[in-house]
């Protein structure tokens, strides 16, 4: 099995859906876990549940679009487990409405939560990981959405193709280090964020809530089947345990053919 013996990971938004169960499989394949997250209860019992399973982890709240904050967190985590060798920028939020129709505040909310959120993380990250001279690995959590535009959703089109930028100039400026960046780009799976779409696309589009899932989010993909949370942690796993320089700058899409490269 892929080791990630004696690393330490920190994952935002690691106590609901796609975060939850990289850190789940992370810990399984032996690495230290930081469960960042907004939500103080669930960072907390996600990380209870990892220790539970007998692994270290400790529960780190965390509002990525907070300078400070993150920095805090960082540190935090640098301190409690003793080093930082993964990033995994992962937490995110979904907002739909025609262009028309989006407020000002919602659009700088979502670019905040992913863009800012995925600067300030991959900033303190870089920082520490020069200082410590051991290298490391950064993984963005990009979407199909990185490659492809949907209705309804400006400013995640807009968020998701910029992080490919910023894992490219990562990939660049951390290769001196030994620090990799690396894109995931999955198709839709059933976390929260999805379910709360499939109602609010359906009325937005006038759809049955069955036919937003069939006719819309599954409807390029090769068999009609939801990408899952393991099938986006094996990739953010491999990521993470890839020995050098070789992989990085690299985005993978994990969607069931929705997007070929
Ligand atoms: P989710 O809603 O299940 O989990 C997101 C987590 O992020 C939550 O625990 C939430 O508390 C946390 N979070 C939100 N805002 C935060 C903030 N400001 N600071 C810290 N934490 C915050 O969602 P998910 O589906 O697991 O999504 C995770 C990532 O995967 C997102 O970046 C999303 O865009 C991306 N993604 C999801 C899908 C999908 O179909 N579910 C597809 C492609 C990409």
């Amino acid at each position: 099995m892929t080791s990630l013996q004696g690393k330490v990971a920190f994952i935002t938004g690691a106590a609901s859906g796609i975060g939850k169960h990289i850190a789940e499989v992370y810990a399984a394949a032996g690495a230290a876990i930081a469960v960042a997250d907004f939500n103080p209860a669930a960072a907390e019992a996600a990380a209870a549940e990892l220790r539970g399973r007998g692994a270290r982890a400790l529960a780190v709240t965390v509002d990525v679009t907070d300078e400070a904050a993150v920095d805090a967190a960082v540190s935090k985590t640098v301190a409690g487990l003793g080093g930082l060798d993964v990033l995994v920028s992962n937490a995110g939020i979904q907002i739909v409405a025609p262009l028309q129709d989006f407020s000002f505040a919602d659009w700088k909310k979502l670019l905040a939560v992913h863009l800012d959120g995925a600067f300030l993380t991959s900033r303190a990250a870089m920082r520490h990981m020069i200082e410590a001279r051991r290298g490391g690995s950064m993984i963005f959590m990009g979407s199909v959405h990185s490659k492809e535009a949907s209705v309804l959703k400006a400013p995640y089109v807009t968020a998701k193709h910029g992080l490919e930028g910023l894992t490219k100039v990562i990939a660049k400026e951390g290769a001196a280090h030994g620090i990799r960046a690396n894109l995931i780009c999955p198709g839709f799976v059933r976390t929260p964020l999805v379910d709360k779409q499939i109602p609010e696309q359906a009325k937005a589009l006038g759809l049955s809530e069955a036919d937003v899932i069939k006719k819309v989010m599954l409807k390029e993909t090769v068999d009609g089947e939801f990408t899952t949370v393991e099938d986006v942690a094996q990739v953010a796993l491999l990521f993470a345990a890839f020995p050098s320089n070789a992989l990085t700058g690299q985005s993978l899409v994990v969607s069931h053919g929705w997007f070929m490269q």
